[in-house]
């Protein structure tokens, strides 16, 4: 009778250093660590060779869309997308889902459709809109993670921004649940970038001056101040301007609570070097020019940037106006799920960051962030087998034929790129493994309230 799995390989990631070592799992767990690489007829044997054996990537900031715009993205694709990419646990944003996550109900329709599709692990943000303050304090209780806001137009119409005194006036019931409030930092304001772009509407450089670095920074501005004010735990999401890192790295240590994210398409890739019409690369806020990009490298080794995470978001083709390359009217949103771990190491190693650091990055403090280090995170003994197999070495392509999500728009196609998955595990249950999908339904919904039971 089988037990479980063990898994060996030289390099096991413990306590952030590579070693020779086997993982005995068995009951969706890491139930024993073993120096050196040991046998034993009661589990089905997987020697990984040289392959790194790591925690599974923690994604917390995912847009699968389901329900309501499916077509746009799903939770079986961006599953199925997410388990490729060595991703074991995604945080779904609360837009651009119909319903968006704004009520108990919406909520509610959302749990039902990621239970059809639950291949990962999946946790959810609720969102604050003008509109549902009345909902709020019963969305914290029912167990998702936090709240997003938008302080600038969100790209949906019913996802709408809120201003600093929305954010004010449901300030107790943030003290009292204690979640993060996870800020997009963007605040508008007519300006001549706007007109540009009018005038140039397939022009990258004109995209980037109608989304400036100020309205970033000024968003920033009014999230520190919310922070001082409440105490509450703010987080910047991906964090594109390097302005302010100074005054974020003293405000960290002042307030431990803030926190910080970026993607690895802020650092991955250059303004200078997006050719015009390619909306493939269009977000918000944008990708900005080297020297800023330089600057976020930098507070990515120091730590100012707590965590890397995809900001998955995609759309179909017609909608990211592939054929026109019209920045104007393309939606503004990456698909990159499956790619960040390749994208982000095979910069990351040319800008000096050990595979340790990276782990650091793309899971342990994400983990952290969203209090399941107790859990995930790390391979240690009784913590959850959410374990991602991969060769930091090995080369390969990005190509329609690879890709899981649902729209292959992808700004990575036809990059080679290092560092491939070659297994996925998911609560102890093997879901990838060779290019191919082994055991789907393998993930749990997260509930910050089962978290606690746990
Ligand atoms: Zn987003």
């Amino acid at each position: 009778m089988v037990k479980g799995f063990l898994l060996k390989s030289s390099n096991v990631l413990i306590e952030g250093k590579r070693k020779e070592a086997s993982l005995f799992i068995s009951n969706g767990i890491i139930e024993e660590i073993l120096d050196g690489r040991v046998s034993s007829e009661q589990y089905k044997e997987f020697d990984f060779g040289e392959n790194v054996i790591m925690p599974g990537l923690i994604d917390s900031h995912v847009h699968i869309n389901e329900p309501g715009r499916t077509d746009w993205e799903g939770f079986d694709t961006a599953c199925k997308a997410a388990a490729a990419g060595g991703i074991t646990t995604m945080i779904d944003m609360p837009l651009n889902s119909t319903p968006v996550t704004t009520s108990i109900k919406a909520f509610d329709q959302k749990l039902k459709a990621a239970s059809l599709h639950c291949h990962v692990n999946l946790g959810f943000w609720a969102g604050l809109i003008p509109q549902n303050k009345s909902h709020l304090d019963d969305l914290l209780s029912a167990g998702v993670f936090g709240t997003k806001i938008f302080l600038t137009h969100s790209g949906i119409d019913d996802f709408p921004n809120v201003t600093k005194n929305d954010i004010l006036d449901v300030i107790s019931i943030l003290q009292n649940h204690n979640l993060p409030l996870l800020a997009h930092c963007e605040l508008d304001e007519d300006h001549e970038g706007i007109k540009i772009l009018d005038e140039n509407p397939g022009s990258y450089d004109a995209y980037l001056k109608s989304r400036p670095k100020v309205w970033e920074d000024n968003a920033i501005k009014l999230m520190l101040e919310v922070l001082e004010r409440s105490n509450i735990p703010v987080h910047i999401v991906h964090l594109s301007s390097a302005n302010l890192l100074q005054e974020l790295e003293l405000k960290k240590k002042e307030y431990p609570q803030l926190s910080i994210e970026t993607c690895p398409h802020y650092v991955c890739f250059d303004a200078e070097d997006i050719p015009d019409s390619a909306t493939q690369y269009k977000c918000a806020p944008p990708i900005r020019e080297k020297d800023n990009n330089d600057k976020l490298w930098s507070a990515l080794k120091s730590g100012i940037i707590d965590f890397v995470v995809s900001d998955h978001s995609p759309a179909p083709p017609e909608l990211k106006k592939i054929e026109s390359g019209n920045f104007k009217e393309a939606w503004g949103g990456i698909a990159s799920l499956q790619c960040g771990l390749p994208a982000f190491w095979t910069k990351a190693s040319e800008n000096g960051l050990s595979i340790e650091k990276c782990v650091q990055l793309m899971s342990s403090n994400v983990a952290r962030f969203l209090s399941l280090d107790q859990r995930k995170g790390h391979i240690r003994k009784g913590y959850d087998a959410d374990i991602c197999v991969w060769n930091p070495e090995e080369e390969f392509t990005i190509t329609l034929n690879n890709l899981h999500h649902k729209h292959k728009v992808c700004p990575y196609l036809g990059q080679k790129l290092k560092g491939k998955v070659k297994a996925t595990f998911v609560n102890g249950k093997l879901v990838y493994h060779q290019d191919s999908f082994v055991s789907l339904h393998s993930g749990e919904l997260l509930t910050r309230t089962n978290e606690y039971k746990k």
